[in-house]
């Protein structure tokens, strides 16, 4: 099974992302953790990217679409994948189409994650990231066992330098611009499977599961 995970940012779509990788076995791939592990890195792509991410703004399409094209070629031929912050406009989701149509793969659902704006601001704000593995965590609804340190790899937390109001703002601004038109895009492919946000993390998942079994894709 192959997904995308479609939102504004905060809505929970790499909790998610996390949870389904796990559950069934399906590739997390997430062009935001890809690009700040190039960052991590120092290579010329990340250096570039930062430039981007700092402000909020998408990094230029040819670069994400290399990367995720890469990506999909790693996680072709295993269980399926997750696809998590791509595609977030419409060139990117044409480019895809031309990606699986080479590779002859399909998307089985693009889960539409809608989150009211108080949501979206309350968990980015309380939002704590992994530096090493990149795990999220939310200070208030997803705490880590221990103060500062992650649950799975025993790195540190850090709070996202996005993840402050004026990026956020301008995040979501950059998100609305584009989000209508993959929207009715999914949705006349009959991919698009709609989900409310604002439940809590396991709900949410419980919801999706029950989704996937009842109604197969085509
Ligand atoms: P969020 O969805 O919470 O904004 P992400 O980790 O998905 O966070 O993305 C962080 C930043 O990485 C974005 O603001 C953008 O600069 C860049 N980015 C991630 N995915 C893409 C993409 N598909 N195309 C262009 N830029 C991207
Ligand atoms: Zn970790």
């Amino acid at each position: 099974m192959n997904l995308i995970l479609l939102g504004p940012p905060g809505a929970g779509k790499g909790t998610q992302a996390k949870l389904l990788s796990e559950g069934l076995g399906l590739w997390h791939i997430s062009t935001g953790d890809i690009l700040r592990e190039e960052l991590k890195a120092g290579s010329d792509l990340g250096c570039l990217a930062k430039t981007f991410i700092d402000k909020g703004e998408l990094v230029p399409d040819s670069l994400v679409i290399k990367l995720i094209e890469k990506k999909i070629l790693e996680a072709k031929g295993k269980n399926g994948f997750i696809l998590d912050g791509f595609p977030r406009n419409l060139a990117q989701a044409k480019s895809l189409d031309s990606i699986f149509k080479i590779y002859n793969l399909s998307i089985d659902w693009v889960i539409y994650f809608e989150a009211s704006q108080k949501t979206i601001v309350q968990r980015l704000s309380g939002r704590r990231v992994c530096k090493v593995c990149f795990a999220n965590f939310h200070l208030n609804n997803m705490p880590p066992k221990k103060e500062n340190i992650c649950d799975y790899c025993g790195g540190e937390l850090y709070q996202r330098p996005d993840d402050n109001e004026e990026t956020i703002k301008n995040r979501l601004r950059v998100y609305l611009k584009s989000a209508s038109l993959l929207i009715d895009y999914y949705e006349k492919q009959k991919k698009l499977f709609k989900v409310n946000a604002d439940f809590n993390a396991e709900k949410v998942y419980q919801i999706l599961l029950k989704t996937f079994e009842e109604k197969k894709p085509n």
